[in-house]
This record gives C-alpha cells, sequence and structure tokens, in this order.
C-alpha cells in the first residue's frame, strides 16, 4: 500500500495536536504515511501555492489549513464545498481527482476539479453539539455566538442550516452585522446581529451559548467573554476553547447549575471529519487520544 502524506498550515503551529491525532489514526487505520507540519507565515501565498501544487501533483494527499490561511487559501483552490463556499473559509483540501475507498487511493476522471476546500469545523461543531445536548438538541433551537470571526461563521452556518434561530454578538457589531448578511441567504434559520455588551444581551433567553472568542484561552485563562456585570442565562454553554481543559466561563456555567463544555469534543470531530474525505475511512477519534 502507498504511502500518506497529509499535513497542516498556519502560523503558528507549535501548540497544535492535530500530527498526534492523525498519526495515530494513521495507525490505527493500519496505513503507512505521515500527518506533518507545514508553518507558513501570514501573507506567504507562494508558500500555500507551493503546498497546493504538491497536492494536485499527488505527492501529497491531504492537507489541514489553519489562522491565518483559512480565507485566504480560497482563491487559490479549484472549488469549495457547499459548507466552505457559505462559511468563507476552508480547514481542508483534498485532491478531488482521486477517490479514497478504505484507505486506497484511486485516480478518477481528470475533469474533476483537483483542489477542492472543505470546511469541516461546522459538521465538526454540530456532531459534537448534538452529543452534548442529547434529546436537548432541538428543543430551544436559539443560540447566542460571542465572537463574530472565522468560528463563529461555522457555528453559525451549523445551526442555522438546522433551522435554529442564531443571535451573533461582537463588540463590533458590523463584524456581526456582516457575518448575518453573508449567510443570510444559505440557510434556514432566522440570524441578527447584536453588540456584546451587558445591555444588549440582557433579557436573551438561549437555549444554546457558544464562545466563539479566544477570551479565556491559555495563557489567559481568567478571561471570559461574558460581560461580568451580567448573570449568565439560563442555558447551555459551549466553549469553543479547549486549552484550558475547563475554561473560566465553564467553571462559571457549572458553578450556576447549568451543562457546559470545552471544544475539545469538537476539535476531536472536525478532525474526524477530515481524515475521513482524505482516506474514505472514518474513526472514532476520542478513542485515539483520550484526554488526560
Ligand atoms: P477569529 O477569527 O480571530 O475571531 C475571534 C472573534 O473574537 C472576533 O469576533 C474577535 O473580535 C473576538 N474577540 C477577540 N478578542 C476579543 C475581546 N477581547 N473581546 C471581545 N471579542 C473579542 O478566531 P476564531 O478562528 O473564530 O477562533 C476563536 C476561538 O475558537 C479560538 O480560541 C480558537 O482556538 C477556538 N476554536 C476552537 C475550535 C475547536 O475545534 N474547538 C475550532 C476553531 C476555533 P475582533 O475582530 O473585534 O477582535
Amino acid at each position: 500500500m502507498s504511502e500518506w502524506c497529509l499535513g497542516l498550515t498556519g502560523w503558528p503551529l507549535v501548540h497544535s495536536l492535530s500530527p498526534q491525532l492523525h498519526n495515530a489514526a494513521l495507525t490505527a487505520a493500519g496505513l503507512r504515511g505521515e500527518y506533518a507540519l507545514y508553518p507558513l507565515p501570514p501573507g506567504d501565498i507562494d508558500g500555500l501555492a507551493a503546498l497546493l501544487a504538491r497536492l494536485r501533483a499527488g505527492k501529497l494527499h491531504g492537507l489541514n489549513v489553519t489562522i491565518p490561511h483559512k480565507q485566504v487559501i480560497v482563491p487559490l483552490l479549484d472549488a469549495l464545498t457547499p459548507a466552505a463556499q457559505a462559511i468563507g473559509a476552508v480547514n481542508t483540501v483534498i485532491n478531488g481527482q482521486w477517490s479514497m475507498v478504505n484507505g486506497q487511493r484511486f485516480r478518477q476522471e481528470a475533469q474533476f476539479p483537483a483542489l477542492v476546500g472543505d470546511n469541516t469545523d461546522a459538521p465538526g461543531f454540530l456532531r459534537d453539539v448534538r452529543r452534548f445536548l442529547g434529546d436537548g438538541f432541538g428543543q430551544r433551537p436559539f443560540a447566542l455566538l460571542l465572537g463574530a470571526g472565522g468560528s463563529a461563521r461555522a457555528v453559525a452556518y451549523a445551526l442555522a442550516q438546522e433551522g435554529w434561530a442564531v443571535t451573533v454578538a461582537a463588540r463590533q457589531l458590523r463584524q456581526a452585522q456582516a457575518l448575518v448578511d453573508d449567510l443570510a441567504e444559505k440557510v434556514t434559520g432566522r440570524l441578527t446581529a447584536v453588540t456584546l455588551t451587558a445591555d444588549a444581551l440582557a433579557g436573551l433567553e438561549p437555549g444554546l451559548l457558544v464562545n466563539c472568542t479566544p477570551l479565556g484561552m491559555a495563557p489567559h485563562p481568567d478571561a471570559t467573554p461574558w460581560p461580568e456585570a451580567l448573570p449568565l442565562p439560563q442555558t447551555a454553554v459551549y466553549d469553543l476553547i479547549y486549552n484550558p481543559p475547563e475554561t473560566s466561563l465553564v467553571r462559571q456555567a457549572r458553578a450556576a447549575g447549568l451543562p457546559a463544555i470545552t471544544g475539545y469534543g469538537m476539535l476531536l470531530e472536525q478532525a474526524a471529519l477530515a481524515f475521513a474525505r482524505w482516506t474514505g475511512i472514518m474513526l472514532d477519534f476520542a478513542a485515539l487520544l483520550p484526554r488526560q
């Protein structure tokens, strides 16, 4: 069986868990190969193009993309999946001229686009939040998102595709409004934008609160995106941050008796979905790298 060459580009990449995850997955799937890091600084379009040329030539078989290249890579690709198109960001690139079945690569007709960008953050979040909410998923389908960056776009798309109403709160109202305007035509759920202030959030009664800001992430674990003056609403809380394992927001929610988790499950799910796109093999990534 031929070797698999997979990898991740972004900047900085030193703390990425992806090599551990995907190398464990290759072993578990019985595939030879390696998942490597390709650090490229912001603005290195030539570096991105060179990596993509390797994917096009069949020397690289799958690429993950993270900050700061998730959006800038889009014009360098031949096609986007509907999710990547709607979100406007790509975290997984495959060579669409190959079909991957059970760890084997087969060349397809050349008329297929070679470089296809996908976004597995959205379905990865959805899989994990469904598990988190269980039977409660859809009982109160109104989500309040804090932050309006790349991850908020993926989360808003995922939930609004399922018919949820989504309110996006950002410190710059125009950023939240731009997200809403971009997605409004592409989803069934109603989207609204508000400013991330105590006054604007008071009185909202979401069934799910999602932190899509970096506030609370190591090395600043005491920060929280929720306005200090305002009590948390009676809602389930999902914090996209997974380092530290219990964020300030999650601690605050649990202390108030609310169900709350961090985004480690989403990290695993988006990786499992990317691995399946490349190899045709869907693995349970939670079993590969149990949380310490
Ligand atoms: P991003 O594109 O940079 O967006 C961050 C958002 O947070 C922006 O709206 C930004 O607003 C806002 N923000 C930043 N600092 C703020 C502050 N002090 N107060 C209020 N708002 C603030 O980042 P992202 O890609 O969406 O990622 C956000 C977080 O999610 C990161 O911590 C990342 O690690 C995590 N994440 C986790 C997963 C997972 O698999 N679990 C996946 C993706 C992302 P401004 O533009 O005004 O700064």
